[in-house]
């Protein structure tokens, strides 16, 4: 079997950084005012620029989000950028639109299109007339079951194929949506979708306001459109099996602490399932791994659905046990500490688990000293403190505790 890609989200260089060091084969971005992400999760050419010169150093892909469905207004900004993503190098850009698909392949016919799974990719033949485009990639629609995936990769075994494992589900189709739009200006189809679905509704008679028609699923409320979460670790021998060789986890608004959880879980999964695939099974660890961090509970979504809409969610707010609660700035062997940047706030005896890419470790907090040496009984956000290891840490290895 060859090897996949664990393909991570980056919505900036920190959370590049966290993604490399705990186990992506590749990472994308991005990019400033062509990316269907808000602004907070996307990056400057500057920034991309860096990114892509450290993760190449470290033998990892960096793929850019340039998949905005333009408008005219938007083209000259996309005359200037592409060839100057082509520079840096990217390694590949994430599209959507024909027209800047036309644009890549005029403009930079050398530079790699992946199309984004906005463009709702669902047959053989759609995958044949995107590969007549010039396409190399396909991120396929994320209403397509496992068997499907299977007929498509079969009938084109020359395209790469793309699939999320893991991360939010839209109750959109392929994510098109006004209702966060509608509901408060700020449009999921611009990236910036505010999870409108999520939130509690009643259905109100107009003369009767005080006196809504209550839906309920049950007793929390109606959460008729919130979608749990996707997660196919269980079941990544038939993921790979469609012949999918690269397997994406969303989530560029997420935190640093969910890219570290996801990457180094399915790392660890996709290292059980190339050394011996038919022994593969989850281990129930890695589970408890991917409860720490935020989420809706978890469900197979469309996998082995024929036309089924998704399991709903009900959770009004995220599921997560664990926040993120310092990042290791450097380990001094002799002395056996690690000095870390704390984030929110630290109390002497919080229980503390280092993340490091192969093993978690509990840390004692009740030793925290500060940089003058002196012991502390608390460290708030940005404070530096020293903690005692007697192993080392990798920088940029975080810290968690259990949410407060
Ligand atoms: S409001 Fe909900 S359904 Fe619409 S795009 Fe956002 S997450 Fe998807």
């Amino acid at each position: 079997m060859k090897k996949p890609e664990l393909l991570i989200p980056a919505g900036n260089l920190e959370k590049m950084r966290t993604a490399i060091l705990y186990g992506a084969d590749a990472v994308y971005m991005g990019v400033t005012g062509l990316s269907l992400r808000a602004q907070s999760a996307e990056m400057s050419l500057a920034d991309l620029t860096n990114g892509v010169l450290e993760a190449h150093a470290c033998g990892v892909k960096v793929y850019a989000a340039i998949n905005t469905f333009a408008r005219n207004c938007d083209l000259e900004q996309a005359r200037r950028i592409i060839p100057e993503l082509a520079a840096i190098p990217i390694d590949a850009v994430i599209v959507s639109d024909p027209g800047m698909i036309r644009l890549i392949r005029s403009l930079e016919p050398h530079l790699p299109i992946h199309l984004s799974t906005q463009a709702n990719t669902t047959n053989a033949e759609a995958v044949r007339f995107w590969q007549d485009q010039g396409v190399k990639r396909i991120v396929l629609a994320r209403e397509l079951n496992l068997k499907e995936v299977g007929e498509i990769a079969a009938a084109v075994p020359e395209m790469e194929l793309e699939l999320f494992v893991h991360g939010a589900m839209c109750m959109a189709y392929s994510g098109r949506c006004y209702l966060s739009a509608y509901r408060n200006q700020r449009s999921a189809n611009e990236g910036d979708c505010t999870q409108a679905c999520r939130w509690e509704y009643l259905l109100s008679e107009l003369t009767r306001p005080g006196d809504p028609l209550v839906l309920e699923e049950d007793e929390r409320y109606s959460y008729l459109l919130s979608s749990k979460d996707l997660c196919l670790i269980d079941h990544l021998p038939e993921v790979l099996a469609s012949g999918v060789i690269s397997l994406k986890i969303e989530g560029r608004m997420k935190s640093t602490h969910y890219v570290a959880a996801v990457s180094r879980t399915y790392r660890w999964a996709l290292d059980a399932l190339m050394q011996k695939k038919e022994y593969y099974r989850c281990d129930p660890q890695w589970m408890e791994e991917l409860k720490k961090i935020s989420n809706r509970g978890y469900t197979t979504g469309f996998a082995f659905a024929e036309e089924k809409i998704n399991e709903t969610s009900p959770e009004i707010k995220y599921l997560q046990t664990h926040e993120l609660a310092a990042t290791v700035l450097q380990y001094d062997a002799a002395q056996k500490m690690i000095l870390i940047s704390v984030r929110n706030h630290l109390v002497a005896g919080d229980e503390v688990e280092l993340l490091l890419p192969d093993d978690t470790v509990t840390i004692d907090t009740r030793l925290m000293v500060d940089t003058e040496g002196n012991q502390i009984q608390k460290a708030n956000n940005d404070n530096q403190v020293y903690l005692p290891l007697t192993r080392e840490a990798p920088i940029g290895a975080l810290l968690r505790q259990k949410v407060k």
